[in-house]
């Protein structure tokens, strides 16, 4: 095309020249027009080739979604694919982890569909399998996830369920018996009526820390087995049976209160470190040490102790032991304070503010060495009481720190209202803040509310050298986590806390 144009600019050029005979001037007149159409034939080709070339891209664009649709769908019934099934569930896994929320899987398998295949033949078969797929997506709220896994079996992900344990338990049996309810009107298909029923296994999750997604398909699994076992037709909800569970808790209960008065609570210290490495401070967490089970972490008895008023008693014992160490020649007098985790039991008592003064001046302990740790459960009910509570405690020279901030559902304005001097960073956004976008950009705006509000941060669970560099280079962070020193016995800590500030 270039080339053309250049002879065509040749050629006006040869034209322009007046001595230039008639004739030669016709035959370059004919030679113009010639090149013209050329170019004129040219062009239409091109508009040909971009038409094709818009028509392929629409095509490739068409191709690519179903490729997706393919991925995540069943071929069969057009409802999401085991792939996508799990892949949902790792993530509703973790959010549900992070933001304690329950969440359920419901497993359902058709009662003797094997049968009815043999018998009717799988294009019936298949047919059934599409119907009850309506039915069942016809039983679902937005957001649930329901998957055909493999032949008859079907998963049903619930990821948006109450808080509370048992009211979680009770909407999933409620979904449960509308399945059933779905499945009971007959099905007719051509000449032939089918009268199905399942059998549905359930499984809530998380139970345990160490839960993975894998663990709740196959308490799915075994709570299917079980219903189909019995005859089918019949929900069963995995548990590791309410009994035991009950057991433990009430063996746990009856130790812990032994426990109090036999001295088995031991008070363990995690450093925080500024970001220079120089300990500015501590966490006071507390260990059991039982005497058959060993060291017991607070996650197997706190949660069970905040039932009941153990857990101020508990509270109680902690309290006098910082005060006592804050009142040590080790912690006196250094810029360093000792966080202590109060429980929402614990700052609703009425005389909590009398007690705290009272500990104060018993021990001999300074204000300005202490930081109570709440959560925004304890602030978030009753706020004018709230307030005036931390003020008090506040104007004595004591410290609050929100402790998981990140997990809960704050808004500024509250935040605003309170006597708040610190945030604590939830330990799993930390974790993940280097790799996951989400995570770093969460924590990037803790920080900065955090400037906006003049609030020091606390980044919980620093466990890598590329964690404590993601915040570094984001603000000025208090760091507490492994890398810098695990949860130790008190004589450690103060040991520590000695040798490194001597000149
Ligand atoms: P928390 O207040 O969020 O405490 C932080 C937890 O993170 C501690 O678990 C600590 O050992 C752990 N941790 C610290 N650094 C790291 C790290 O780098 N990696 C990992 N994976 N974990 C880290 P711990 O000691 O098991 O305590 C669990 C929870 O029990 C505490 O969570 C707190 O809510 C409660 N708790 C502990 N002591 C007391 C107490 O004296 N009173 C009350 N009311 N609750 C307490
Ligand atoms: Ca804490
Ligand atoms: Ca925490």
């Amino acid at each position: 095309m270039k080339d053309l144009s250049q002879h065509l600019e040749q050629k006006l050029e040869l034209l322009r020249h007046k001595d230039l005979s008639s004739i030669d001037r016709l035959d370059l007149i004919d030679e113009l027009a010639q090149a013209c159409r050329e170019l004129q034939h040219l062009n239409r080709s091109l508009a040909e080739a971009n038409q094709q070339k818009s028509k392929l891209l629409e095509d490739l664009g068409a191709k690519t979604a179903e490729l997706e649709q393919q991925t995540k769908e069943d071929g069969l019934t057009g409802l999401y694919n085991r792939r996508y099934l799990d892949l949902r569930l790792e993530n509703e896994f973790d959010r549900a982890k992070r933001y304690r929320r329950n969440l359920t899987v419901i497993m359902a398998d058709i009662d003797r569909f094997k049968n009815i295949n043999d018998t009717s033949g799988q294009a019936i078969g298949d047919s059934l399998l599409k119907v009850v797929a309506k039915r069942l997506s016809g039983v679902l709220r937005e957001g649930d996830v329901l998957a055909r896994l493999s032949g008859d079996e079907f998963a049903i992900l619930l990821p948006d369920l109450a808080h509370e344990v048992n009211a979680a338990a009770h909407q999933t049996m409620h979904v449960a018996e509308k399945i059933h309810f779905s499945l009971r009107d007959p099905l007719r298909l051509g000449e032939e009526q089918f009268v199905l029923t399942a059998s549905i296994g359930i499984a809530l999750f998380p139970v345990e820390e160490s839960d993975t997604p894998l663990d709740i398909l196959r308490r799915a699994q075994t709570a299917l087995h079980r219903s189909k076992a019995n005859g089918g037709g019949q929900t069963t909800l995995f548990e590791i049976s309410i009994d035991e569970v009950a057991k433990q808790r009430f063996l746990i209960e009856r130790d812990l209160r032994l426990a109090i008065p036999a001295g088995q609570l031991r008070l363990y210290l995690q450093p925080q470190v500024d970001p220079s490495g120089k300990i500015v401070g501590a966490e006071a967490l507390v260990r059991w040490q039982h005497p058959e089970r060993g060291l017991i972490t607070p996650g197997m008895f706190i949660p069970i102790a905040e039932e009941s008023d153990l857990i101020i008693e508990l509270g109680h014992w902690v309290f006098g032991e910082v005060c006592k160490l804050i009142a040590s020649e080790a912690v006196c007098g250094k810029p360093c304070r000792i966080s202590v985790n109060i429980s929402a039991r614990q700052f609703r008592q009425p005389d909590f503010v009398a007690w705290v003064k009272n500990e104060l001046i018993a021990s001999g302990a300074e204000p300005m060495h202490l930081t109570l740790e709440v959560t925004e459960g304890v602030v978030i009910d009753n706020i004018s009481s709230v307030i005036a509570k931390m003020n008090e405690l506040a104007d004595m020279g004591i410290h609050f720190s929100l402790d998981d901030f990140g997990t809960g559902y704050s808004s500024l304005a509250y935040l605003k209202r309170l006597p708040i001097h610190e945030l604590k960073i939830d330990k799993t956004f930390v974790q993940d803040a280097p790799s996951d976008p989400d995570d770093a950009a969460l924590v990037e705006t803790i920080l900065a509310v955090a400037k906006l509000m003049r609030l020091k941060v606390v980044a919980e669970g620093v466990e890598t050298a590329e964690q404590a560099e993601f915040l570094n280079q984001r603000g000025q962070v208090i760091h507490q986590g492994y890398l810098f020193g695990k949860p130790q016995p008190a004589a450690e800590f103060i040991s520590l806390l000695t040798s490194k500030s001597k000149p």
